[in-house]
């Protein structure tokens, strides 16, 4: 038997955003909202991404919510860059003080979402065959969450174990005695093959793109810090909501094409020794020249082949194809001394492509690979993939699979034309992933609600973007990006490459998390220009 359930807002998605969007709907303006959430708990990427290593980049006393200043005095966090778990047991306690899980339903995965024109709905399925309604429909999926598992030939008959790093099982794995392959060195392979190699027999790290990466430096945070972090938290907030990147610091005003040499050096060095994506921030035009940016590449390039001892594994491992910060820099903790361990092998698959995987392994052009386990760290199918996956029909039946065939279109990554009452937090052509994300997502959870208040004030029933804004927010976006050295990449998941078949377009917004909310605030101060209402 089907259920109807109608309520005012409907939120997909109950991590980060999600959760923050409950509260400010429920909480702030009173409406009846349902948080539809596919696992059993509260966390979204902190959920599901449980693999060994998984710590964020972002450092602790930045990627939180600063929206309630009891709660930022109340919770303390361990490290400098929080682990998995302790995100995640911060977000329950989220869930806790704001008792959240009455309203989400969890195990709960939408399967599609139509909007009723006669009665101004939302119309929601999930799997389970239950049907909700609502006015608004907020999606809350998160950039990174649908796992992007390669179509590599013979993965059926593999005859040991495979795992996907974003949808890892919540009881671990045994890699003890295992020889285990990794293919992928992004954030997560970073994160993860150093872990991994602590355990298992062997580990064989197929590589396809050589990476840069920066020590992190992580180390549990001093009494000092934490009072410190406490004490100057408006200030912090401050700095994190008026720079481009939402990170708690600012970047350098100074050019490396300006500064001497030897200066250079000094510079890069002290941040190598300070760790994490501060490096990118040493210099202000390190992602708008090429020649500014081979100053630091080169330095990290000479930084690897420093530390790997086997100078034909350090070729491979030095050997990147494109600017530094380009592609999302991972942090890491001991990543390239991994490769110092007799029980690490390295795979170039530039050199030697994967063919297939056999019952055995996994195949190159050049032999088979014995492995018990394959960890894919392959990515997601990012931005657009879990949108998607919602099956989301808007007027005149029209469906955002098929409009969306050339690339994403929006208007301030927050709403598409034809899709009324649609709202998208962190969607392709807002800042997002090249963002520390918490500021990000309160950014745009407290812009919508804000939208959603003005409607309920004045009465209004739907609104929409045109055709005309968001072709002029997409020209934005485009012009955004191409000042910059990221759509240089071309085999970057920021422009769909990693994906097969996907359109190549850059998704995120790169003109800066200060610059874009301004631009929010001016489209909403100015009777939410781009958008019309009835
Ligand atoms: P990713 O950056 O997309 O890296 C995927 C890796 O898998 C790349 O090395 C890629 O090679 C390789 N790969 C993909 N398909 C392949 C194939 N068919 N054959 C061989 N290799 C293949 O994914 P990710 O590492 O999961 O990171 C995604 C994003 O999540 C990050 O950029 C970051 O924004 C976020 N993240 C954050 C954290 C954190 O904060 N600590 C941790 C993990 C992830 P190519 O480069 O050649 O495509």
């Amino acid at each position: 038997m089907q259920n109807t359930n109608t309520l005012d807002a409907i939120v997909i998605g109950a991590g980060f955003a999600g959760m923050y969007q409950l509260i400010s709907l429920r909480d702030k303006l009173g409406l009846r909202t349902r948080v539809l959430e596919a696992g059993s708990g509260v966390g979204g990427t902190w959920f599901w991404n449980r693999y060994p290593g998984a710590r964020c980049d972002s450092e602790s006393h930045s990627y939180m919510y600063y929206f309630s200043k009891e709660l930022v005095q109340e919770w303390e966090w361990s490290e400098r860059y929080p682990q998995q778990p302790e995100i995640l047991r911060y977000l329950n306690h989220v869930a806790d003080k704001f008792d959240l899980r009455r309203d989400i339903s969890f195990d709960t995965r939408v399967t599609g979402a139509n909007f009723d024109e006669a009665k101004n709905q939302w119309v929601v399925k999930t799997e389970a065959g239950e049907t909700l309604r609502a006015q608004f429909l907020i999606t809350a999926v998160g950039c990174l969450s649908s796992a992007n598992v390669p179509n590599t030939p013979g993965l059926d008959r593999f005859a040991g174990q495979w795992f996907h790093t974003g949808a890892w099982p919540h009881e671990g794995v045994d890699f003890k005695g295992k020889h285990v392959g990794v293919i992928g060195t992004g954030s997560t392979g970073i994160q993860a093959i150093p872990m991994i190699a602590k355990e298992a027999d062997h580990v064989t790290v197929f590589q396809r793109t050589a990476n840069y990466s920066l020590p992190a430096n992580n180390a549990p945070l001093t009494e000092d810090f934490k009072q410190y972090a406490k004490a100057h938290a408006d200030e912090i907030y401050e700095i994190m909501t008026t720079n481009g990147n939402g990170h708690p610091f600012h970047i350098e005003k100074r050019k490396a094409v300006e500064t001497p040499a030897d200066e250079i050096e000094q510079i890069y060095e002290a941040a190598w020794q300070k760790g994490g994506l501060q490096f990118r921030a040493t210099f202000e035009d390190l992602l708008v020249s090429n020649d500014a940016n081979k100053t630091a590449a080169e330095f990290i390039q000479r930084k690897i082949r420093q530390l790997i001892k086997d100078p034909v594994k350090a070729e491979i491992l030095a050997d990147i194809d494109h600017p530094f910060a380009a592609k999302r820099p991972p942090i890491d903790s001991n990543y390239f001394d991994t490769f110092n361990r007799d029980n690490v092998s390295l795979v170039s698959l530039r050199d030697a492509p994967m063919q297939e995987i056999v019952p055995a392994g996994i195949k190159t052009t050049e032999k088979v690979y014995p492995l018990d386990i394959i960890v894919f760290a392959t990515g997601f199918d990012a931005m657009t993939g879990s949108l998607l996956k919602l099956n989301i029909e808007g007027l005149g039946g029209r469906k955002l699979n098929d409009d969306w065939q050339a690339g994403p279109r929006t208007y301030l990554g927050l709403q598409i034309p034809g899709y009324p009452n649609l709202f998208t937090i962190t969607g392709p052509g807002s800042p997002s992933v090249l963002c520390n994300l918490p500021p990000a997502i309160e950014q745009h959870v407290e812009w919508i609600t804000d939208c959603i208040k003005h409607m309920r004030t004045h009465q209004l029933e739907t609104v929409q973007t045109s055709d005309r804004a968001c072709d002029q927010w997409q020209q934005e976006v485009d012009r955004a990006a191409n000042a910059t050295l990221l759509p240089q990449v071309k085999h970057s998941w920021y422009l769909g490459a990693n994906v097969p078949g996907k359109p190549r377009v850059f998704m995120p917004y790169a003109g800066g998390l200060s610059h874009y909310r301004s631009i929010c605030n001016d489209v909403a101060a100015d009777g939410y220009r781009g958008m019309r209402f009835s």
